[in-house]
């Protein structure tokens, strides 16, 4: 699934090319992806792009008519978006952003078997959603309505927003004082948008071990864990996400923050801080990956 940095991404790859463009048509071949079913092709055509923004890890693309379409790629949508271009007399068309699983990849011809939704634009343009196993969906919802989407009103704070301060952190901590920080700060109810990179990636930048409870951590690990997740996700944005084989950026590069992780997918390898081979645990039938030196497990009583 992308995380926060891969969908940051794709939001901001989109918000360079969709505002101000009207779509003309809106074609669907997969019904069970659209909420709700009815109506909605008719209710997109026509309708001009305002602005696209993220809550967590869903992109919103705002419309006019006090309109949302809500996009959520979960574990293998794509989004593909393509320009004409005109050489001479020959019309082709470029691929300017593309993002989610790379599976099929994104070079294909479209659409291809797995494009459930088309958008055209009124330059002829056109936006490509794809999905594999057709896990994701689009929903379209009035504005006044978007309080009452249910993955929208559970979201916690964004991590990287000034909503989310320290004391924030240290209250939600002792809130859930008992809980181990691994599968605490996958909830995203708890803080929106970190999944299994990032989290691990932040428990090792502030030395503290994944089976440590929220309730046993000092002031200065708190402090510590606070900016280390920002700091983590700040590095992962500003090279594009990560690409784990499964995701690529806007205009097609693949994401870069893997080949600089700290400790995901790198068990046996040496910590980058004190050069102890990196280990692997599964918490929460999530692959865990920490510095058994620079992050002590917590006391068994
Ligand atoms: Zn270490």
């Amino acid at each position: 699934m992308p995380e926060l940095p891969e969908v940051e991404t794709i939001r901001r790859g989109l918000a360079e090319v969709l505002p101000g463009k009207k779509i003309t048509t809106f074609t669907v071949s997969l019904k069970k992806m659209y909420q709700p079913a009815a109506n909605v092709p008719k209710r997109l055509a026509g309708r001009k792009v305002i602005s696209v923004s993220r809550r967590g890890k869903v992109l919103m693309i705002q419309l006019d008519k006090d309109l949302t379409l809500l996009i959520h790629l979960k574990m293998t949508g794509q989004l593909l978006y393509k320009e004409p271009v005109r050489i001479g007399k020959t019309k082709s068309e470029k691929l300017v952003v593309a993002g989610g699983h790379p599976i099929p990849t994104m070079d294909g011809a479209l659409p291809s078997k797995v494009t459930h939704a088309t958008f055209t634009f009124n330059d002829e343009s056109k936006l490509f959603y794809n999905d594999l196993r057709q896990f994701g969906y689009l929903k379209l919802v009035r504005n006044e309505d978007l309080g009452n989407v249910p993955i929208l009103a559970t979201f916690g704070p964004e991590p990287l927003e000034p909503e989310f301060t320290e004391k924030l952190f240290e209250e939600k901590l002792k809130k859930r004082s008992t809980t181990k920080l691994k599968p605490l700060l996958l909830d995203q109810t708890f803080i929106a948008g970190l999944g299994n990179i990032y989290v691990d990636e932040s428990l090792n930048l502030a030395k503290i071990h994944p089976l440590r409870t929220a309730g046993s951590l000092t002031k200065a690990q708190r402090k510590a864990l606070y900016q280390a997740t920002k700091k983590v996700l700040r590095t992962s944005l500003r090279v594009g996400g990560t690409s784990d084989n499964t995701y690529v950026t806007i205009r097609g590069g693949k994401g870069d923050y893997l080949r600089r992780a700290r400790v995901y997918h790198r068990t046996g390898e040496p910590c980058r801080t004190c050069g102890t081979p990196i280990r692997r645990l599964v918490v929460v039938g999530r692959g865990t990956h920490y510095c058994p030196h620079c992050q002590r497990a917590p006391k068994t009583k």
